[in-house]
């Protein structure tokens, strides 16, 4: 008995992280070569209900948010029990100089009247392209801003370029709408694996243990087909998929950090905000495999060329 459990320990992954699910700029209409944006969501909520995942949505008008098909599918998302945070209205970038501080903070408010009523609606915000002000008054200000209406910072901790793989996708099947897609899955694999080691490694050495993660992907076609591939590559590798409110109950999720320019994932802002950035120079150096490089956007393209991606 006792070997049979010794057995079984062994057997056990050693890894036991834990992630949260979250897919911004939803619900992004834009037609695309195989399936149409509400078929996207659907197959996204048939894997999340399949799998019993809950995730949650980061919310624009721009993409289609403020339209009938885009609230019908906000509903949808509520219906099946996920929850809906704001991601701006227009998906500005706070770190550029015509950006001001007040114009943005209007086009917050104007992205959260959208899904404020919607069951499910969480108080939290992401910035667009994770961009949290390139002065201290914007990014101060807007941490103030945030605090006064009770709202957080919707934080990531594993940062991803699955829209980058997206395009490619988008780009070959306009071409060739029969194309195999198989490399695709397992290229994007690769990468969010590669991306999961690297901020978690990261993660560890900034806060000194094991945090729960939110991944950042997008509500995007490339995730209305392989989301189930996702879930399942992470549970065999010996990850659990979390509800979201329990990865942002975590007291790193509640940290403002003072970098300039503002903004990036958790790891990295608060190593800039303590002036370290040693980290991602020595992983680089550890690497042994290229694949453990694929979280870079520069490896990552290289590999979709030589693959002819
Ligand atoms: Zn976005």
């Amino acid at each position: 008995m006792l070997r049979r459990l010794f057995c079984l320990l062994l057997a056990l992954p050693l890894a036991a992280q834990k992630v949260a699910l979250s897919l911004d700029d939803a619900p992004s209409l834009r037609p695309s070569p195989i399936l149409t944006a509400p078929a996207q969501h659907e197959a996204m909520l048939k894997t999340l209900k399949d799998r019993k995942v809950q995730a949650i949505l980061f919310t624009n008008g721009v993409n289609g948010g403020d339209s009938p098909e885009g609230r019908a599918i906000f509903r949808a998302w509520s219906a099946a029990g996920h929850r809906l945070a704001n991601h701006s209205y227009s998906h500005w970038d706070l770190n550029r100089d015509e950006v001001t501080l007040a114009a943005y903070e209007a086009d917050v408010l104007k992205g959260e009247a959208l899904i404020r009523d919607v069951p499910g609606f969480t108080r939290l915000y992401r910035y667009p392209f994770l961009r949290a002000g390139n002065t201290v008054a914007k990014r101060d200000g807007f941490y103030a801003f945030l605090k006064t209406r009770g709202v957080a910072i919707g934080h990531v901790s594993i940062d991803t370029a699955d829209w980058l793989l997206d395009e490619r996708l988008r780009k070959r099947l306009e071409r060739e709408p029969k194309a195999d897609l198989a490399p695709y899955r397992d290229l994007y694999l690769k990468h969010l694996w590669a991306c999961a080691r690297f901020y978690d490694a990261w993660s560890r050495e900034v806060f000194g243990r094991e945090i729960p993660h939110v991944i950042l992907m997008h509500s995007r076609l490339l995730n209305g087909l392989f989301l189930g591939d996702v879930i399942d590559f992470f549970r065999a590798q010996g990850w659990t998929w979390v509800d979201p409110a329990i990865a942002f109950a975590d007291p790193v999720y509640a940290l403002t950090p003072k970098n300039l320019p503002g903004g990036e994932a958790l790891a990295d802002a608060v190593s800039a905000e303590r002036g370290d950035q040693g980290f991602v120079k020595a992983w680089r150096a550890r690497s042994k495999d290229p694949d453990d490089l694929l979280f870079s956007e520069g490896r990552l393209t290289v590999r979709m060329d030589q693959l002819g991606l």
